[in-house]
């Protein structure tokens, strides 16, 4: 069990003074003991030189990296006592299952026996269900099933810390999705600290206590999944969390009287009571709402409470009991996502409403 600290954390690749490249840029992360972290991010905003800077693979240019209180920068990987998983496995090929998963006690100076090693192997193997497997070769294996077995060799000897690098890259969709629950049960089961990467926001949605958001190697923000969602703390977190993307309006803000008045092209509306308080620097902002969020401006048992405007439909994408319809509108291209959709056709005019309380605002400059 271990608390996870990185204060001021930042990386340089090459001289600072002329051309390196800033990989993480002064991160500030705390993630409480047996609490799931996952970096968020797109490809090469840092998060694996975040993930091995933890690790000890990767010496941080500046700033701190602290387990339960003390420093670890000076602390080499093996010594750092953490377990990594990554998305090729990087399995003992000529190692059976059971001599992969053993290994990794074996080598520790431990006061193991031979027999207590094999109880191990065999619980883990129990846990992840790969007990039919033991005898087998990696090169026999399914790709579930060597993630499984890399995984074993990661808990089996209880580390203080998890941490994962894409683990689920290699694998197709839908066991990416069973995989990932695993990860989350067995994470819950063994109660131990873990930093995990994704550029999956849905994978980061599914399985994170906490998600740390990153973009060109800053944090974006730090929030469970709930706040990622809800309350975006700029518009590169609202667009990159929740999908289909969040559709995004430019327009201005005007005070009128106690109340602030949001103009766009298409619609003006009062900015709603929660919003208030949004710190914005210009009256330059961005309106956005959600595609979940918009719903039809008709049709019997509608009360239309927020601003409406009409969308020329362009496509329609059932998905289920649902569609995601994209149209033109006086606000530019919009996405909705709505029930109710068989007697709509491209080229109709769709009339759309937002309720104020899913309304967002974000500083147009931020
Ligand atoms: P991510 O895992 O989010 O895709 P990385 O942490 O791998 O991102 O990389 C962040 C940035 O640092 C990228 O611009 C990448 O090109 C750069 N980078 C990563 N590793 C090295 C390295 N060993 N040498 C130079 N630049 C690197
Ligand atoms: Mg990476």
């Amino acid at each position: 069990m271990t608390r996870l600290e990185l204060d001021g954390v930042t990386k340089v690749f090459g001289d600072p003074e002329k051309d390196g490249v800033v990989a993480v840029d002064e991160l500030d992360i705390s993630v409480p003991d047996g609490d799931f972290l996952v970096l968020l991010g797109p490809s090469g905003c840092g998060k694996t030189t975040t993930l091995r800077m933890i690790g000890g693979l990767e010496d941080p240019t500046a700033g701190e990296v602290k387990f339960d209180g003390t420093v670890v920068n000076d602390v080499k990987a093996r010594n750092r006592d953490v377990a990594m998983v990554f998305q090729d496995f990087a399995l003992y090929p000529h190692m059976t299952v059971r001599e992969n998963l053993g290994f990794g006690l074996k080598r520790e100076d431990n006061d193991m026996s031979g027999a207590e090693i094999e109880d191990r192997v065999t619980e883990v193997a129990e846990m992840l269900e790969i007990e039919e497997l033991l005898n087998n070769k990696p090169g026999q294996l399914s790709g579930g099933q060597q993630q499984r077995v890399a995984l074993g060799r990661a808990i089996i000897r209880e580390p203080r810390m998890f941490l994962f690098d894409e683990p689920l890259a290699n694998l197709d969709a839908q066991l990416r999705k069973t995989m990932r629950t695993e990860i989350d049960e067995l994470q819950s089961e063994v109660d131990i600290t873990s930093a995990y990467v994704t550029h999956n926001q849905e994978e980061a949605m599914t399985i994170a206590d906490q998600i740390a958001i990153l973009n060109h190697g800053q944090l974006q923000q730090l929030g469970t999944p709930d706040e990622v969602f809800n309350e975006p703390a700029n518009r590169f977190v609202a667009q990159f969390v929740g999908s289909p993307n969040m559709n995004l309006f430019d327009a201005t803000v005007e005070e009128r009287g106690d109340a602030y008045r949001v103009e766009t092209d298409a619609a003006s509306f009062d900015i709603p009571e929660r919003l208030v308080d949004t710190e914005i620097a210009t009256d330059e902002v961005l309106v956005g709402f959600r595609p979940q969020d918009l719903s039809q401006a008709r049709g019997r048992n509608r009360t239309v409470t927020g601003p409406t405007f009409d969308a020329e439909i362009r496509v329609i994408e059932p998905v289920g009991t649902e569609a995601v319809v994209h149209g033109d509108s006086s606000f530019g291209d919009v996405t909705a996502k709505i029930g109710g959709f068989h007697d709509l056709t491209a080229g109709a005019k769709l009339p759309l409403t937002i309720a104020p309380e899913h309304i967002y605002l974000f500083d147009a400059q931020t």
